[in-house]
């Protein structure tokens, strides 16, 4: 800045990228007879106190990095299984206190083998992305959707009613139909379908499990009744 006395600027850098810069202002006019020794020294000060902060920047993006890699799948980038069940544990403790329901949505591609083996593993991760991407789209933010396992995903929906989680359920399994695949040219022949369960805490089971179990068994339902459909837990 216009009138500014003597300063000393040093980048910070955590691996590898610029995060700042230490600016270090010296209260000394530039024709004392020290100057040029004070400004060695504040040198030195300025460079070992950016190359702590360095140091302290580095250790919290690392966390920051292994914490999201501990909660996240890294094909798609959704939540993994265990923090699903983190979190639906919170809201089944939510749902307690207040009264309400947690909705839960388990889907499985169908005949994801077929599409393997005709367009080969690359295609079929190439579409388990491209599902991702769809279904946190139909996914309110505060609602989570997670890679279960595969090829199945689940869905948690807090405060969400039969009619509203088996709406969902019936709007994703309607516009899977319109997601289309450019992989390297080729178009994924047809079109995908997805099989779907419907359940809700605390209505298909006292805890998380049973209502995960719940929820499996009316996923295997619509399989077993010919796919491309939704089922609601019994
Ligand atoms: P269904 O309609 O009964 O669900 O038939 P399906 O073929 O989808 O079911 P099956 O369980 O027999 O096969 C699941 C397939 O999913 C087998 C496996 O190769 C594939 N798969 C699982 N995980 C991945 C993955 O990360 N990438 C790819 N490309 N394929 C995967
Ligand atoms: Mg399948
Ligand atoms: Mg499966």
């Amino acid at each position: 800045a216009a009138g500014a006395g003597p300063y000393i600027c040093v980048p910070i850098v955590a691996h590898g990228t610029t995060m700042g810069v230490f600016h270090l202002k010296v209260s000394m006019p530039f024709d004392s007879p020290y100057f040029e020794d004070a400004m060695n020294d504040r040198q030195q000060l300025a460079q070992t106190v950016a190359e702590q902060v360095s140091i302290s920047l580095s250790n919290i993006r690392l966390r920051e990095t292994l914490r999201s890699m501990s909660i996240h799948d890294s094909l798609t980038g959704l939540f993994n299984r265990r923090y699903m069940e983190e979190f639906f544990k919170r809201e089944v403790h939510v749902a307690n206190r207040k009264g309400t329901q947690v909705g839960v949505i388990m889907l499985d591609i169908d005949h994801f083998k077929r599409f393997n083996d005709t367009l080969g593993h690359e295609a079929g991760d190439a579409l388990l992305q491209e599902l991702a991407k769809f279904l946190r789209k139909y996914c309110r933010d505060s609602d989570v959707v997670c890679r279960y396992g595969g090829e199945e995903f689940v869905l948690i929906m807090p405060e969400a009613s039969l009619e509203v989680a088996t709406g969902r359920a019936e709007s994703i399994r309607e516009n899977v139909k319109l997601l289309r695949l450019d992989y390297e040219g080729v178009r994924s022949a047809g079109s995908v379908s997805v099989s779907l369960g419907v359940a809700l805490y605390p209505d298909h089971g006292v805890s998380i499990e049973r209502v995960l179990k719940s929820v499996d068994d009316a996923m295997y339902r619509a399989k077993r009744g010919g796919r491309d459909r939704v089922c609601v837990a019994e």
